[in-house]
């Protein structure tokens, strides 16, 4: 009998990723499979719900909206900063990413929207924020968490 996806299993899924356009925005092809610990929120909860209860070999395809993927857009994180928070970068170009750390150690990643003389305009809005996403997915492994697993809140 074939296992099915539940909390605390160990599931490891192929998938591509494509935006409202059509374009692929991330894939596992060329790369080992991605595997997470059901029911840990390791991965948006849309495409989770969506695994829960399929079984390996399973193949699916799952279109997620924004707030069970990555979240609506919000423009409060787009905003328009001095030159002077970028010390020693000469070229600052509308596309470049930075990494900002936040005071409570987070990582954010703000993307450069637009320059005027002194003033960037920056957005730190996630990059899929705002998009439904279809997720094209197939099952690959399905197994029981260890102990470790389950205590860690991820797959090992
Ligand atoms: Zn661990």
């Amino acid at each position: 009998m074939s296992l099915l996806i539940g909390n605390g299993q160990v599931v490891s899924i192929r998938y591509k990723l494509t935006d409202d356009n059509g374009t692929v925005v991330d894939s596992t092809e060329g790369n080992e499979p991605l595997v997470y610990l059901h029911g840990s929120d390791s991965i948006i909860p849309g495409l989770e719900n969506a695994l829960e209860g399929k079984a390996v070999g399973d193949t699916l395809e799952v279109t997620v909206a924004p707030n069970e993927a990555y979240g609506e857009l919000i423009p409060e994180l787009v905003q328009s900063v001095d030159r002077s928070v970028f010390p020693g970068i000469k070229d600052i170009e509308v596309g470049m990413t930075f990494e900002a750390d936040n005071d409570d150690g987070s990582v954010e990643h703000v993307v450069i929207k637009e320059v005027e003389g002194n003033k960037i305009v920056v957005d730190a809005n996630h990059p899929l924020a705002g998009l439904s996403l279809t997720f094209e997915v197939e099952v690959v492994d399905v197994r029981k968490a260890t102990k470790e697993e389950i205590a860690h809140g991820h797959a090992h």
